[in-house]
């Protein structure tokens, strides 16, 4: 049975965390004396003087009304690799407790684990980048604590088959973290609404691919109140600033606009799949739910090299184990993307 209690850090359930000014008063004032703020104001927009909203509330809000899920189970991050290092924070006790992680999937994950010191436990995904269900099992020990899913992954592109992450839910005791950073370009249904399902379940998903913004840095999970409460005490107090909100309030209001982009990113990314099947080089396209492709070439390593000369800038993933021979290819706009074609056709190998 999952009991979140008995797997938190003993020192993060007893911590008592640092109550900013802005927390001990949100209220309304007319004089704000209270967190040594510049009372004169600032070079910049004049309300720079202030500390931001540590909860940033006015964000969640938006959030909570596009993604149907209550505030209070939303935690917001400098990206989401702010909630990856949280967790490890909250559940994995330095040089005791350990994780899983399935590659070739997102490289965060494993450096985390290595910065707070949990063991980081291997099970290589199946030929097919699927779960290895068996090896899995035999993977999980009394101190494993969290088990990381990144669907659809990166870098293989692919979504995970949704009934192996299920039965992980439903038999695994510590947490689940489903990665969900690229859910915006797939077919498969995101895990938010199982939420009030799984107790032992985050969700993460980011502004950073399809709403375009991975300049802002906002990423986001999803969870139960405890786990937010959890991870909301290890953050730092002003995690995300005022001009960040400002900005992520105006674009969480252009939903329209993202969904236009979503299809056509995805209706790009189905014309470079066909485009690049007629190439003699390809060996193996990966199948994507993602605005990514893992192709496999001929002599990837050397095209790689190829392209740069061309000014074209792919991700070499050649020698990562399990990728080998791929390159990860980011679907560009229609004439990038021809860039590519071209540069490729015209690869000697
Ligand atoms: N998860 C996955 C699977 C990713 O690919 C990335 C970024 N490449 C992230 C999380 C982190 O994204 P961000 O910090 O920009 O939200």
């Amino acid at each position: 049975m999952f009991n979140l209690d008995s797997i938190v850090r003993k020192n993060i359930k007893a911590l008592v965390p640092y109550a900013s000014a802005r927390d001990e008063f949100s209220g309304e004032a007319s004089v704000f004396l209270d967190a040594n703020e510049n009372a004169l104001g600032s070079p910049l927009m004049k309300w720079y003087n202030r500390y931001p909203d540590p909860m940033q509330w006015k964000v969640k809000e938006k959030i909570s009304f596009i993604k149907k899920i209550p505030n209070e189970n939303i935690f917001l991050g400098n990206g989401s690799d702010e909630p990856i290092d949280n967790l490890l924070r909250c559940f994995c006790e330095p040089h005791q407790d350990e994780i899983i992680v399935m590659p070739p999937t997102y490289g965060m994950y494993e450096v985390y684990a290595n910065i707070h010191g949990a063991h980081i436990n291997y099970v290589p995904m199946t030929a097919e980048y699927q779960i290895d269900l068996e090896a899995l099992e035999n993977a999980i020990h009394p101190n494993t604590k969290i088990i990381w899913i990144c669907t659809p992954n990166n870098p293989t592109g692919n979504s995970i088959d949704r009934q192996s992450i299920e039965m992980i839910l439903n038999n695994f005791d510590g947490l689940v973290v489903v990665d969900e950073a690229y859910i915006n370009f797939s077919r498969q249904q995101s895990f938010l609404s199982d939420l009030s399902e799984y107790p032992n379940l985050i969700v993460l998903q980011t502004l950073s691919k399809a709403w375009g913004l991975a300049g802002l840095r906002i990423g986001m999970a999803f969870a139960s109140k405890e786990i937010i409460s959890y991870m909301n005490k290890v953050k730092a107090p002003y995690n995300i600033s005022v001009p960040i909100q400002e900005l992520a309030l105006k674009a969480l209001d252009e939903v329209g606009q993202v969904n236009d982009m979503i299809k056509e990113i995805v209706e790009l990314r189905e014309k470079l799949v066909v485009d690049l099947r007629t190439v003699e080089h390809v060996i193996k396209i990966n199948p994507s739910d993602t605005n990514f492709l893992l192709v496999q070439f001929k002599e990837s390593k050397r095209l790689y090299d190829y392209l740069l000369q061309q000014g074209i800038v792919v991700r070499d993933r050649s020698n990562v184990k399990f990728c080998e021979g791929n390159l990860r290819i980011t679907v560009g706009n229609a004439k990038e993307n021809e860039a590519l074609l071209n540069a490729i056709k015209s690869f000697k190998s």
